[in-house]
């Protein structure tokens, strides 16, 4: 076998250790799924075998899970169909659930002596173990994650866990995909034991000399803590669970509802019966058009873009070994804060050296909270924050690969501290803007060098959000392209590339969901309604909500600018001068000053504002489902409508960033796939025809662009026309 060896000790006790040749990972590919019914074979029958211990081999991890990425054995550079992707979840799920239901039942003790991260399958492995034992390394993570990609775990995963830790618990971190730190894995029952970093392999074997080989399922005498749905307390959990899940997902996520029902039925009858239960949910989750979509996007096409499939072939690698940001803000402090946590030489640079200074206090700040939780040790924070030098002193800029600005939305200062910056750079060197607004070809103009400039645009707040937008100005060469993907990759975020435009990609769009919801108000919808609506598309919160995390303020200036950029051409949007008097009469500039379409006192939580019925008054009473279905169209197909326009501008050219971008840049409704996956999968023909009527009835705003005319007459799709296979073709 290559990817276990296998070393029997004097006491009889086999020391497997899970390594997978050529990775820096261990995943199951689909030669581990070959091997471990022989592995399981051979623990079962070999005579000189009394029990087993399985570890990983890698410094990074235990396993992190299935990888369907890996088709046929080999790590291709090609992407992977998603068709052949579900296939392998499905092929590997059911054969490592037959695997793992074998090897608790082999008659030997086995434990896992888990020395690194394990998730998904990977954790699946080990609840299948009858003993684990894990090493006390905050770092660790345990987790089921499978409903983040529109599935849920299906090799024993959904059936060991509740009867492990009691449904209720397994219920929420299935549903939410969280992981646990080890210890916290301890206190949940997930695991037996927590040793000491480096003992995980002798504190098993201790274990397997006297353990017994039985699960305790397969125990007569087994019951379900917290008891099960014919129990009081457990059919209230599943009452209260069922209405959870419904709350958190509004029905857009048929894993959930799939995993629910594989737990219920699956709790009632012994393991072999509730495996195949498992797998009958778990096939009908893959044939869903949403578990298609989110593998897509959130796990295929993510992992390209993580991978640098947009970057231009060709060009050598870069490393950004040392980075300027110059404006210490929000923005600045946060990417200076990921720089350093990615290994770079930091210089910080504002007005004053407080400023400075308060940036790299932030900094400080999220590190500290690292370290008290264990993440982090307080060596590693000082020489994290070490790399961080706050100042006024342009001097320090020279020798930076790059320089990110972050400075004032205003094309002045912007253009004052490119000529200040540049003066210190090298020739090659990249200066990146991180501007949400300024389009990056004017901003350009400030440059000597316009071919290495380039918009770098990061989301609030930084260290959280894990899209970057990179955006190319008319003059922005190759070069710095790839070196701006390779900055990104390196501080671990997904990069998409754009072209220049007003709002560029990611605002563009995202801001027509705020102004439909203003069109709704304007309207006499009820604002409580509006926000539910939203809610219930999928998307994060509603139009309303979002409008005042983003600033009524905000969105009045640059609603301002736009009309005095496009003179006569401007279309004012419906319901735009409710935020005019909002801002300008009443100050009210959203949640940033407690006041917006909600009120946020000190403490408690925020209500809608009462004066809103007096700029907004509530005409519609009605609450049908078939309004309710009529809105949230509306609310997703303004944003869909919106990026099949940045196609048609040649704004973006990539299915897969049109929809990772949108999905993770401003939320776009996960369960979708993106807006693009969203026009596929109903048909560019239908999709046409219902925005064709949004059109005769809402306004202009819904009118599609002659690509998706073209497309819709053609019977093609985005990713059959457009996506990197086509194009190579
Ligand atoms: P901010 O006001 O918090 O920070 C700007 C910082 O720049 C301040 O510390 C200021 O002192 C400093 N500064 C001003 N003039 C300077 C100069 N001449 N030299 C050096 N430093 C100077 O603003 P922010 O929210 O961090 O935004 C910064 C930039 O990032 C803006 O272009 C903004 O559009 C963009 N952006 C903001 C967000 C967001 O959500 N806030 C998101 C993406 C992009």
């Amino acid at each position: 076998m290559e990817n276990f060896k296998i070393e029997v000790d004097a006491d009889g006790i086999a020391l497997v250790t899970f390594d997978v040749p050529g990775r820096s990972m261990n995943t199951i590919t689909s030669k581990v799924m070959e091997e471990i019914p022989l592995l399981v074979e051979r623990i079962k029958t070999d005579a000189a075998i009394k029990g087993a211990v399985i570890t990983s081999g890698k410094a990074t991890g235990f396993c992190a899970g299935a990888d369907l990425g890996d088709l046929g054995g080999a790590q291709s550079a090609a992407p992977v169909s998603e068709e052949a992707a579900l296939k392998a979840g499905f092929d590997r799920s059911w054969r490592l659930q037959g695997s793992l239901r074998a090897l608790e039942t082999c008659g030997k003790p086995v434990a896992a002596a888990i020395n690194g991260l394990a998730l998904g399958g990977g954790l699946e492995i080990t609840l299948a173990c009858h003993y684990r034992v894990v090493g006390d390394n905050p770092k660790i993570q345990l987790g089921l994650p499978e409903t983040k990609v529109g599935l849920f775990p299906g090799a024993g995963g959904t059936q060991r866990l509740p009867r492990l830790i009691g449904v209720q618990a397994a219920l929420m971190q299935i549903s939410e995909g969280k992981s646990w730190r080890p210890q916290d894995a301890k206190g949940a029952g997930v695991v037996h034991e927590v040793v000491p970093a480096g003992q995980e392999v002798e504190a098993a074997k201790a274990w397997v000399k006297t353990g017994k080989a039985v699960q305790p399922w397969d125990e007569k005498s087994f019951k379900l803590p917290g008891g099960g749905p014919y129990h009081p307390a457990g059919i209230q959990v599943f009452i209260m669970g069922n209405a959870l899940l419904r709350k958190q997902s509004y029905g857009n996520y048929p894993a959930l509802t799939n995993m629910l029902k594989a737990v219920y039925e699956g709790v009632q009858v012994p393991m072999d019966a509730a495996l195949r239960i498992e797998t009958r949910y778990f096939v009908k989750t893959l044939m869903t058009p949403q578990a298609k979509a989110m593998i897509r996007s959130l796990f295929l096409s993510k992992q390209e873009l993580d991978k640098g499939a947009v970057r231009p072939a060709g060009v050598p690698k870069s490393e950004a070994k040392k980075v300027t940001v110059l404006g210490a803000g929000m923005m600045g402090a946060g990417i200076a804060y990921v720089q350093a946590m990615a290994g770079i030489e930091t210089v910080l640079i504002d007005t004053t050296q407080e400023a400075a200074d308060k940036g790299k206090e932030y900094a400080k700040g999220l590190i500290a909270k690292r370290v008290s939780r264990g993440q982090m040790t307080q060596e590693k924070a000082d020489a994290t924050l070490a790399l961080i030098t706050p100042t006024t002193d342009y001097a320090h800029v020279k020798g930076s690969d790059l320089v990110i600005e972050a400075v004032f939305e205003n094309r002045d200062i912007k253009a004052e501290v490119t000529k200040k910056a540049e003066a210190q750079l090298a020739e090659d060197a990249v200066f990146g803007s991180n501007t949400s607004t300024l389009p990056i070809s004017g901003l350009a103009e400030a440059s000597v060098r316009p071919e290495n400039f380039i918009g770098i645009h990061f989301f609030s707040p930084v260290d959280k959000m894990m899209l970057v937008e990179i955006i190319m100005g008319e003059k922005t060469g190759e070069v710095a392209l790839a070196k701006a993907i390779d900055y990104v990759t390196k501080i671990k975020k997904t990069p998409i590339v754009v072209n220049d435009s007003r709002g560029f990609y990611t605002s563009r769009c995202f801001s027509t969901y705020l102004t439909e919801g203003m069109a709704m108000l304007k309207e006499g919808y009820a604002p409580a309604m509006i926000d539910n609506v939203g809610r219930m598309t999928g998307m994060p919160r509603g139009p309303l909500e979002m409008h005042d995390d983003v600033a009524l303020d905000l969105s009045y200036k640059i609603g301002q600018q736009t009309a005095k950029d496009l003179g006569d051409k401007y279309v004012p949007n419906p319901g735009e001068d409710i935020v005019a008097r909002m801002v300008s009469e009443l100050g009210r500039y959203g949640r940033k000053n407690k006041k917006g379409f909600y009120d946020y006192p000190e403490s408690g939580p925020k209500s809608l504002w009462a004066g809103l019925s007096d700029l907004a008054p509530v005409t519609v009473s009605e609450s049908t489902p078939e309004l309710v279905e009529e809105l949230k169209t509306r609310l997703l197909y303004r944003q869909a409508v919106e990026a099949a326009r940045c196609w048609e501008e040649g704004v973006i050219d990539d299915p897969r960033e049109a929809d990772v971008g949108a999905i993770l840049g401003w939320g776009f409704a996960p369960w979708s796939g993106g807006p693009v996956t969203l026009i596929d999968q109903v048909g560019a023909a239908k999709f046409v025809e219902t925005c064709d009527r949004l059109a005769s009835q809402y306004g202009e705003r819904f009118k599609v662009p002659q690509l998706l005319r073209d497309m819709a007459a053609n019977g093609e799709s985005f990713y059959g026309r457009f996506s990197a296979k086509a194009k190579a073709a």
